[in-house]
């Protein structure tokens, strides 16, 4: 049999309507925040990815999905959303309207991986960008609005994790102090952070290998260096929140390994899920438009991972489907009657389904429940004749004799 590659997982039917559910929520919050949609394409040339997420992160390293273009051309499957979003602003040029500068997307996203629970080769995320603001309230909004998506579904348990990694100026500052710090504790340190030690000594910080954690519990913290103007930014976003009544969590380790990154950093995380507890992720890379030549743009944004919500959704939250109703027509002229009046329901706007293999009213009502139909219509021969239908409840197993307008009428009320 031939299956699907390692790391990937279909979306039953079973499972779609959490996800549609899931979509929903994030869409209409999105907007209600005056977030705007846009779809980007799935891949781009490597370059793109290369230049913005920066040659010393796992992503651009080890996660990449990179292949060569029949005109030699280098693309890669997105491994994340903001490169693409950005290149689309710049190329559209949208950053000239307020209309068009806070963006949300949705899609399938790829980074080669090790599979495991809540961490696939391709997964799905939604996101918002802001762009062009600086104002640390928009950094509030971005965050709170992260957080409200979560409550709205239900998730219980979450910790809002934030941080500031102030400029890049402030970061060399506290980067020397860091490495002075760690230099004597290296041969504790995991292989990665050896090497991270020179190439992107930040990340230290955030590697999750216990001896690693150890080494850096006390090591100098990074809004100790923030300078003024980061620091009061800093002080402003969570004056924000804590005016709204956002609980947080200051997290000293919480910091991203790229330059263009900087000040605000959060995350969301839950204790339901094991090693990859991170549900949500986000912050300012204020220095990334320039990274892709374009103007200096303050930007913030978040991307969260929607297998992992999945995994934290209750069972029954699902979608409410409107309520179905079966068409049961059997014989001569009940079964092409039932047809045409399958037609009229769903142009009505009526969830409707038949079964063309059922022949006998006892083999249609047991595909009735089968596919779970709360009425059913049933029309043979006699029924059609003398005008009178028989609508069936289906939990209730009670029936009534109608013609086809009551019918109609009934079920444009809601049944
Ligand atoms: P992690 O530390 O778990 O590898 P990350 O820092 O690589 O996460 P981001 O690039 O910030 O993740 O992506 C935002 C969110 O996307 C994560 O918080 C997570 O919920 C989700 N995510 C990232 N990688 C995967 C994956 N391989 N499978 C499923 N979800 C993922
Ligand atoms: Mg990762």
């Amino acid at each position: 049999m031939l299956r699907s590659v390692k790391g990937l997982k279909d979306i039953l039917p079973q499972q779609a309507s959490q996800w549609q559910h899931i979509e929903t929520v994030a869409r209409t919050m999105a907007t209600q925040y005056g977030f705007s949609e846009i779809r980007i394409p799935i891949f781009e040339f490597t370059e793109l990815y290369a230049r913005s997420i920066g040659g010393t992160t796992d992503i651009v390293e080890k996660e990449m999905y990179t292949f060569p273009d029949r005109d030699g051309s280098s693309l890669t499957l997105r491994p994340e959303g903001t490169a693409g979003v950005v290149r689309a602003v710049l190329e559209h040029k949208l950053l000239d309207s307020p209309a068009t500068r806070k963006l949300f997307y949705f899609g399938p996203m790829f980074r080669h991986e090790r599979p495991q629970a809540g961490r696939y080769r391709q997964f799905h995320q939604f996101g918002v960008e802001a762009l062009g603001i600086d104002d640390p309230l928009i950094d509030v909004e971005v965050v709170v609005l992260l957080w409200q998506f979560f409550l709205t579904l239900g998730l219980k348990d979450l910790t809002l994790h934030i941080n500031s990694i102030g400029t890049l100026a402030d970061r060399e500052i506290f980067i020397h102090k860091l490495k002075d710090y760690l230099s004597p504790k290296l041969s504790t340190l995991c292989g990665n952070c050896q090497r991270r030690y020179s190439t992107n000594p930040l990340r230290v910080l955030d590697c999750k290998v216990p001896m690693c954690q150890e080494a850096t519990q006390d090591a100098p913290i990074l809004i100790d260096y923030l300078s003024d103007h980061s620091n009061v930014h800093f002080q402003s976003v969570l004056d924000g929140l804590r005016s709204l009544e956002i609980p947080f969590s200051l997290n000293h380790r919480l910091v991203r390994g790229l330059d263009y990154y900087s000040r605000t950093t959060f995350e969301i995380t839950s204790p339901n899920l094991g090693a990859q507890s991170t549900i949500g992720a986000g912050g300012r890379y204020d220095g990334l438009f320039q990274a892709l030549q374009g103007p200096s743009t303050p930007a913030i944004g978040f991307a969260v991972g929607l297998e992992r919500v999945t995994l934290l959704l209750s069972e029954d939250i699902t979608c409410k489907t409107a309520p179905l109703v079966f068409v049961a027509g059997f014989g001569e002229i009940g079964k092409p009657t039932a047809f045409k009046l399958l037609h009229t329901l769903r142009q009505s706007g009526i969830r409707a389904d038949i079964d063309h293999k059922g022949k006998t009213l006892k083999a249609l009502l047991r595909s009735a429940d089968k596919l779970d139909a709360d009425y059913t219509i049933i029309l043979g021969d006699d029924e059609v004749s003398s005008g009178n239908l028989i609508l069936r409840n289906m939990q209730t197993k009670s029936q009534e004799v109608l013609n086809i307008k009551e019918i109609t009428q009934r079920i444009h009320k809601g049944l």
